[in-house]
């Protein structure tokens, strides 16, 4: 989908050694997570979901869009031929904030079931987070929400310039959230915790090289965290 990270043994260290530098990134970064809500009090927590509501109304348009105009086309051209390109191995990045809006909004079981796959190898080539109902997450990472190959694409928008317009709106407002040329909620996500002083290898926008210019060319400062 975005990219493929090329998978990479941890040194054997510890009884998780056969871990590979995905899964510990990701297993590491929702305990860190889980962690920290279950320390917030009810107020602090309904708090910080408040933050949240924006996104959430966003994600909702993009689920009701791609329901309505992608549903049928995505179901028989990948689900059902279990296909499912879209949901390949290590094929995601997830970011930090993707991980916390998920943990926010899910009850424990779902978390537990992610923990479960992510202490397992996968021995697939579909993402570790695909089970047989489907995606694990309750919210999906950004990049897989907002993914649409480019055939679904022609099909749906071929002739019809009006909907392709929808989308390319929903792909700015994603943006809004996301892309740190201006101050964004993934952003303020990540300083929050860092801010705390928890650390996670999925803080792109705080730790990637091309994120911290996108950061600088706007203006942003950069030195504070
Ligand atoms: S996280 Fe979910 S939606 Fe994204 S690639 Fe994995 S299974 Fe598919």
């Amino acid at each position: 989908m975005v990219s493929i990270k090329e998978p990479q043994l941890v040194a054997d260290t510890s009884q998780l050694n056969w871990m590979n530098t995905y899964n510990q990134e990701q297993l590491q970064t929702l305990q860190l997570v889980r962690k920290y809500l279950d320390g917030l009090t009810p107020r602090a927590f309904s708090e910080l979901k408040s933050t949240l509501k924006e996104y959430l109304s966003f994600r909702n348009d993009l689920d009701t869009f791609l329901t309505r105009h992608f549903n049928d086309i995505c179901t028989e051209q990948c689900f059902r031929s279990r296909l499912s390109a879209c949901c390949s191995r290590e094929g995601i990045i997830a970011f930090f904030a993707d991980v916390l809006v998920n943990a926010v909004m899910s009850d424990s079981e779902p978390l537990d079931r992610i923990e479960a796959v992510l202490s397992q190898p996968n021995p697939g080539f579909k993402c570790i987070f695909l089970g047989d109902e489907g995606c694990l997450w309750q919210v999906t990472p950004i990049v897989c929400a907002i993914f649409l190959c480019d055939s679904a694409k022609e099909r749906v928008f071929e002739g019809n310039e009006e909907l392709h317009k929808c989308w390319e709106a929903l792909e700015e407002q994603k943006k809004r959230f996301t892309w740190p040329d201006r101050p964004v909620l993934f952003d303020d996500l990540e300083a929050l915790f860092i801010d705390a002083g928890l650390r996670s290898p999925l803080m792109y926008l705080h730790d990637s090289p091309g994120l911290l210019r996108i950061k600088q060319l706007a203006g942003i400062d950069t030195t504070k965290r």
